[in-house]
């Protein structure tokens, strides 16, 4: 069936490398995003993938079969690409057959029948006479979508294909595209610079930075175990917040705060000097502080003001400034309850759990140790 095995793939430009030794294993089926920032070599490993770009070095198989020098039209792949280049000048129907051209073996009518079961699948299926031109963004990617999966193709290649379509559409065509991927049972291999799409969308994740895999797993792996501070600052948002310093006596410190290791933080950072710690705004717990008494902090809380309050409803994330220092110096992001409103300039005392806290090798990148996390809770309502 449609597994994907990337062995040390590479691909160089002259000088530039866009990919670099990448080792993937994806499998049958699965909903796999290729995630990272603009130029770290997604849509090369994608056109690769569809035959458009002949790896410069590794190994590349589709359902086992090798597939480095063998032309789009025999790799049993459909794209979709951001910008759907449907014909102008043929109806919604006659585009969506024209997936299917190619193809050996299908009759007239047996195209025509085709064209219309996968036009009711995408709820199209009332717009077949129409021209491009007469349908809306969100119409014409689900055309697009139709004339890639006519073909019954053993693969999906998908790049950044909602990039197009307005927040609100884009939410609604993620959903569908997923319930529409899990239907069709095909493996997907999806590419986006959007963490949000990449979170919500895919089975696993892969993170690319300049050309080389970061890391690879579920979407809750990466989340709460980046294997370094890329990963940790590229997937979740608002971002994870880095504060830099160094170890010392007592812990860690940095420019704007000191902080106590406990005994866990204590062990895992042994023998390294040049520190990141890092936590999710979530885990920034911010009270209001009590000004009519001397504070009495904990050694993991901190005299902060606000400095920034976004409201978004169900939420506010706050900016947070050292309460002695100048309000230019934002040391913190928070997310806090939206029922409560908090405004700039108001003294807050903050609380962060020694087990919510990531510490990164300060000269590598690389994760030293990730937050402490409770086995999974069973939802309860
Ligand atoms: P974006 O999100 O901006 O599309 P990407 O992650 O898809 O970026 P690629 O398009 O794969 O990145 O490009 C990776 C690197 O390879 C970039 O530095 C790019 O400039 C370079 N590159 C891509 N295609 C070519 C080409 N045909 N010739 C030369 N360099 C190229």
């Amino acid at each position: 069936m449609g597994s994907i095995q990337l062995d040390h793939l590479t691909k160089r430009f002259g000088e530039t490398v866009a990919v670099e030794d990448v080792t993937l294993d994806i499998a049958d089926s699965e909903f796999l995003v290729l995630v990272g920032p603009s130029g770290c070599g997604k849509s090369t490993t994608l056109r690769m993938l569809a035959g458009l770009e002949t790896p410069t070095a590794g190994d590349l198989y589709i359902a086992g079969e090798h597939m480095n020098y063998r032309v789009p039209q025999n790799r049993d792949i459909a794209m979709v690409f951001q910008d759907y280049a449907l014909y102008p000048h043929m109806t919604i129907h006659e585009n969506v057959r024209f997936g299917l051209e190619e193809e050996a073996g299908y009759t007239d009518s047996e195209m025509d029948e085709r064209v219309e079961e996968v036009a009711e699948t995408l709820g199209i299926d009332d717009l077949l006479d129409r021209k491009p031109g007469e349908l809306s963004g969100g119409q014409q990617q689900r055309v697009a979508l139709g004339r890639a999966i006519v073909r019954d193709p053993e693969v999906f290649l998908m790049d950044e294909p909602l990039a197009n379509l307005d927040a609100k559409l884009r939410a609604k065509m993620r959903t569908e595209l997923q319930r529409l991927q899990a239907d069709l049972d095909v493996t997907t291999v999806y590419v986006t610079h959007n963490q949000t799409e990449a979170m919500t969308m895919g089975d696993r994740i892969a993170v690319l930075n300049d050309g080389q895999l970061q890391q690879v797993g579920e979407p809750l792996e990466l989340y709460h175990e980046p294997a370094n501070q890329f990963v940790a600052g590229f997937i979740g948002e608002p971002m994870m917040n880095f504060l830099h310093g160094n170890r010392a006596d007592a812990g860690f410190v940095g420019e704007h705060i000191e902080y106590p290791f406990d005994e866990r933080l204590e062990r895992a950072v042994d023998g390294v000097d040049d520190l990141v710690l890092g936590v999710r705004p979530e885990a920034v717990d911010v009270r209001r502080a009590d000004e009519s008494s001397a504070p009495n902090l904990g050694p993991h809380e901190f005299e902060m003001t606000v400095s920034v309050t976004e409201t978004h409803g169900d939420q506010n994330i706050l900016s947070l400034t050292h309460a002695a220092e100048s309000v230019d110096h934002d040391v913190l992001r928070a997310v806090t309850d939206g029922m409560h409103i908090v405004k700039p300039g108001e003294p807050v005392t903050v609380a962060i759990d020694p087990e919510t806290i990531h510490v990164f090798d300060g000269k590598t990148g690389k994760t030293i140790c990730n937050r402490r996390i409770e086995t999974a809770r069973e939802l309860t309502i």
